[in-house]
């Protein structure tokens, strides 16, 4: 089996060469369907997982913009359209320094599986540009996403592609996307989602990849009897998805420790109750400063430069910042610290050698692609709510959201129980792949 399984990751590897992200997602999955597949007759023979792990199209192209100085800036934009097999392609848009083809192409091919979790009808993408917001104006945020949008719309649309946002990509910035859309196509439609809620957005978007990722680490939490009930949980980031799953756990009762941001992270050993995450959201959100800020306003907090929160003892870890932000010693320190629940809201976030450490621990262990696929199931829901052009109320997306993690929880399960131990990787790989998988060989070889 471990010789089938390399051959393939070398036939990939080589036509993606320098794309270490990518080789890293597509050697996640292929390590837990390959054998799968050997058991499957119906898959011998198609080839499938090297298709899925070529995308039908990428686009680059050039994003010129003028900044508050009069220079003229360039930055390079980037939509990989990776599957289409169960619906158009849905995936975020990345603006952050750090975005390249093999981030992007990771996340998209994670979209995939994730997408198909869900059980709604959207196949897999994801976009972005190495621009980075931080420190921009406002002025300098809409120039440059009407740049990018200028491009963009052509390979768009509400039944071909339907970005949404990621890291670097808000509210804020998909209004102005969304504006140079409309105006380009002189359409109204939901062509984007995490849109405002005035104009074609759905309750609960924002809420959602936060509230899911706590939602499913429920889910894993009751079978083994257990809860959120006074529970010292450990987070990291302080943007969107960190925000909301701390609004979440302390819903629930349960302790929030840390918060975190790229330059260290915040401890709070009374807990950061739901004023103290008021003023974060303030802080991040509004006035966009930095998380070292939150000791200025509660002194008994306090703020370590550089470092990651993992070292706090917890007994539940919520990665919610960016791939690869938790690596084997920070898992053996959780693991030892006694913490027992991993729910990603990020995506990659735990290196593969962190997560062995998990399954080596029987950590209740979830993968992003399960845990954090209530942000696009709720994108969904706004896609849904756009077609029939109306609106659903706060509990009924909230209900709808609870019960897609429930049933992602179920198709981990499905495919993932071991001998007294539930592989949630293993049970997400196999489930979003057997989706896809059966879709393909039903539409031929395109
Ligand atoms: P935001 O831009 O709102 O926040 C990102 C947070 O992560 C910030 O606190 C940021 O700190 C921190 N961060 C970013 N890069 C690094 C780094 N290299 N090291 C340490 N911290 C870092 O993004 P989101 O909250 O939307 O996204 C967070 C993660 O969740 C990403 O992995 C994203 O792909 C994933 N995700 C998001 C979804 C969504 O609906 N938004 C859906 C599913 C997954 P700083 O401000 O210093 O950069």
């Amino acid at each position: 089996m471990k010789k089938i399984i390399e051959s393939f990751i070398t036939e990939v590897g080589q036509r993606n060469t320098h794309e270490p992200e990518f080789m890293q997602a597509v050697r996640e999955v292929a390590e837990n369907v390959i054998p799968y597949i050997v058991t499957q007759d119906i898959y011998h023979g198609k080839n499938i997982l090297m298709r899925m792990a070529e995308p039908e199209r990428v686009v680059m192209f050039r994003v010129p913009w003028i900044d508050d100085t009069g220079e003229i800036q360039v930055n390079r934009g980037y939509r990989i359209e990776m599957n289409s097999a169960i619906g158009p392609y849905k995936g975020g848009l990345r603006f952050h320094e750090s975005v390249n083809l093999s981030i992007l192409k990771f996340l998209a091919f994670e979209q995939v599986f994730k997408n198909a979790l869900t059980t709604l009808p959207m196949g897999g993408g994801k976009g972005g540009a190495d621009f980075n917001p931080k420190g921009k104006s406002d002025g300098e945020v809409m120039r440059f996403c009407q740049s990018f949008m200028t491009e963009l719309f052509r390979h768009i649309g509400p039944n071909r592609d339907i970005p949404a946002g990621d890291i670097g990509v808000g509210g804020r910035e998909i209004g102005y996307m969304f504006g140079q859309y409309k105006r380009l196509k002189n359409e109204f439609t939901g062509v984007l989602t995490g849109k405002g809620i005035s104009w074609g957005g759905s309750l609960i978007r924002p809420e959602a990849t936060g509230y899911g990722a706590v939602y499913f680490a429920e889910n894993m939490l009751q079978t083994r009897g257990d809860s959120f009930k006074n529970k010292e949980v450990v987070i990291s980031g302080s943007g969107n998805v960190a925000q909301y799953a701390a609004e979440k756990c302390i819903q629930l009762g349960a302790k929030v420790l840390t918060l975190s941001d790229s330059s260290g992270y915040i401890y709070d050993p009374e807990g950061i109750d739901a004023e103290k995450l008021a003023f974060v959201m303030d802080l991040k959100n509004r006035t966009r400063g930095r998380i070292s800020a939150y000791v200025n306003a509660y002194p008994k907090a306090s703020f370590h430069k550089g470092k990651r929160p993992w070292e706090v003892p917890c007994a539940i870890a919520l990665p919610c910042a960016t791939q690869n932000e938790l690596d084997e010693s920070d898992a053996k320190t959780l693991t030892s610290n006694g913490c027992f629940c991993v729910s990603e809201g990020a995506n990659m976030p735990s290196t593969p050698k962190a997560i062995k450490v998990f399954h080596a621990h029987k950590v209740l262990y979830a993968p992003g692609k399960a845990s954090n696929a209530g942000g696009v199931a709720v994108s969904g829901l706004e896609m849904a709510q756009n077609s029939l052009r109306y609106n659903w109320t706060r509990e009924e997306v909230d209900t709808r959201l609870q019960a897609i993690m429930k049933d992602i929880h179920e198709s981990c399960i499905k495919y993932g129980t071991e001998k007294g131990h539930i592989n949630y990787e293993k049970g997400a790989n196999i489930a979003g792949f057997v989706k896809v998988a059966d879709a393909m060989l039903a539409q031929g070889v395109v």
